[in-house]
């Protein structure tokens, strides 16, 4: 990992625990911004960190998520959902929300 995100990324903010060498992942390199996957082994909860690096200042920030580091690499493939999908996707949600209940609910 590079030198200043070692030193952001070294303990989980949701229960305090230092990160292990294997629990943050480099997702994406962008040179002055780095997106970072970062799994908590002791309280099981996953961050997102994006850490920026700018005349020499370094910040982050970071957003709790149940996506896993797979998940993470393999979004980061798609493409934005734009505003027709979100429509599309409230429609089905007004007209099938019966069937979308029956489908999550069936063992
Ligand atoms: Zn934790």
């Amino acid at each position: 990992m590079h030198d200043a995100s070692s030193r952001i990324l070294t303990q989980c903010p949701l229960c305090s625990e230092k990160y292990g060498d294997t629990d943050i992942r480099l997702i994406e390199d962008l040179g002055t911004s780095r997106l970072f996957h970062c799994a908590c082994a002791s309280c099981g909860n996953a961050m997102l960190a994006v850490v920026l690096e700018a005349s020499g200042m370094v910040s982050s920030v970071g957003m709790v998520t149940d996506q896993s580091a797979a998940d993470a690499e393999r979004f980061r493939e798609m493409p934005p959902i734009g505003p027709d999908f979100c429509i599309a996707a409230h429609g089905d949600l007004e007209e099938r929300s019966f069937a979308l209940c029956q489908a999550v609910l069936r063992p």
